[in-house]
């Protein structure tokens, strides 16, 4: 493939409608110090050349995918041994829908005042809120809870794909879905709705801006005194993975983690093994479910008018002191539409990796090889104990494709890879594969990005 070819691929995707967002920020000094690795042995040609055609390293992904993707359903689990918990415990995330635009606040959803920075003040408070209760079923009732965490105006891309797996639980089990924004600030409760839903909640609290999975666990039991849920549903965020295992737990039921898609009402898949294999498994009961967001579409929101359930929050047992943030002028890693990731080819320079990023206003990821030398911020890894992104359009330059990195972006619409080796693992999920230097093709592709007026207005 010429490198005129690739520029195609990228205006053809670009042109078909990416929104790429743009952070207003202030672009940090993440200078990497070149750390020289052993790199593989690999040949060098003067020219980028077709690896394979589009169909070729579709195929070659199917074939790649079908030889290590079984369907295991719970008999077939059964006779195989448990995987590591080392797999897949990252974050999620998937590419914005540009018309899953949500209306305008109609009303906001009223703060319960607490004192954030004096827990002594209030009260362990668990037990459901008089007038409120429903719960009168300790099994639960027909409904679905959908338990969002939430921050600020917008509903975000992993929260929007988790109202759609909620969104899809409800109608397999002809249940009413009911959601609840948990946050500090939970105005975006109020664009929380989706088709046939049957009320929007939030409860609102200081301490929920903070992370503590302790906060977060006693808004979602005061939630359920509201709601009388049989499932329960949250995002496979970082709160998310801190406190719905412990309300599985305190509701004596099922967990079924990080699921991909919803078979029916009860039933679900998940990925094992660093996505080499699909299990299928079914739940009993009350369930609680966590959602790994690049395995949904964002929902299509609706305006909302939301129902702020009164809550104080517990004296918890560990308490938030402070938090560093990466800024950056680059749009988030997990949210982006486009991603261009370096790994251990770059040997630490990562200027062309940058600069082809900016031109398509894209994030910018890395192997694990890449962060754990200090060449960038392990915040930018992609891949099983990184972060899972999907964007519609990834670029792979001078990383192998191990197993490992692939688990987490996989799921990418197009995957564009640029390596010296012909026979490096990345081409057989790549659709489109450029042998080449990418110290050579990168700059040259973001020239030709430029010059063809390709940068993104968003
Ligand atoms: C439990 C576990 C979890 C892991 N989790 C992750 C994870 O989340 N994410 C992750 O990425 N890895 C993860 N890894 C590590 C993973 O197995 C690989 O070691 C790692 O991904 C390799 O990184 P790399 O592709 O950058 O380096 P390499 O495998 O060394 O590949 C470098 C590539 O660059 C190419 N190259 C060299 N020079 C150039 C050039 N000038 N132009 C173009 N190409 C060039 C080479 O041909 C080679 O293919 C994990 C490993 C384990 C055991």
């Amino acid at each position: 493939m010429n490198i005129g070819l690739v520029i195609g691929i990228v205006a053809v995707v670009l042109v078909l409608g990416f929104v790429l967002t743009r952070k207003e920020q202030d672009e940090p000094s993440a200078a990497p110090t070149p750390e020289p690795q052993p790199e593989p042995a690999a040949t060098q040609s003067e020219k980028p050349t077709l690896v394979m055609s589009p169909d070729e390293a579709q195929q070659a992904a199917n074939e790649s995918m079908a030889s290590t993707e079984p369907t295991v359903t719970p008999e077939e689990q059964t006779e195989t041994p448990a995987p590591s918990e080392a797999e897949a415990e990252v974050e999620t995330a998937a590419e914005p829908d540009a018309e899953a635009t949500a209306e305008p606040a109609a009303e906001e959803p009223q703060s319960v005042a607490v004192d954030a920075e004096d827990p002594s003040e209030a009260e362990t408070q668990l037990a459901p809120v008089e007038g409120l209760n429903t719960l009168d079923n300790p099994e639960g009732g027909n409904a679905v809870l959908c338990l969002l965490d939430v921050n600020g105006p917008d509903l975000s891309v992993p929260n929007r794909s988790t109202l759609s797996a909620a969104q899809q639980i409800a109608q397999a089990r002809s249940a009413e879905l009911h959601v609840c924004c948990l946050g500090a600030d939970t105005s975006s409760a109020s664009q929380a709705a989706v088709e046939g839903v049957s009320a929007v909640h939030s409860i609102t609290h200081a301490h929920l801006g903070d992370g503590v999975a302790e906060s977060f666990f006693a808004a979602a039991m005061t939630a359920l005194g509201s709601v009388a849920a049989d499932v329960i549903v949250g995002p496979s965020s970082s709160a998310g993975k801190g406190y719905l295992p412990r309300l599985a737990e305190q509701l004596g039921c099922g967990m079924v983690t990080e699921i991909l898609s919803v078979e029916s009402g009860d039933t679900f898949t998940r990925a094992l093994w660093a996505g080499s294999v699909i299990a299928t498994v079914q739940g009993t009961g009350r369930l609680v479910v966590s959602v790994r967001a690049t395995g949904f579409e964002p929902a299509v929101t609706q305006a909302a008018e939301p129902q702020e359930i009164p809550f104080e929050a517990p004296v918890t047992k560990t308490r938030f002191v402070g938090r560093e943030t990466t800024e950056s002028a680059r749009p988030d890693l997990s949210e982006a539409s486009v991603v261009v990731s370096g790994g251990r080819g770059t040997k630490g320079d990562f200027a062309p990796i940058e600069q082809l990023a900016d031109a398509l206003g894209a994030a910018m990821g890395a192997s694990r090889a890449a962060c754990d030398a200090g060449w960038v911020p392990n915040d930018l890894q992609v891949g099983q104990t990184g972060k899972v992104v999907a964007p519609s359009l990834y670029i792979a330059a001078g990383l192998s494709g191990a197993i490992q990195h692939i688990a987490g972006m996989k799921g990418s619409k197009t995957i564009v890879a640029i390596n010296k080796d012909e026979e490096a693992p990345i081409f057989g999920v790549a659709d489109y594969g450029l042998v080449a230097d990418l110290f050579e093709v990168c700059p040259e592709l973001a020239d030709k990005v430029g010059e063809q007026g390709l940068k993104p207005t968003a």
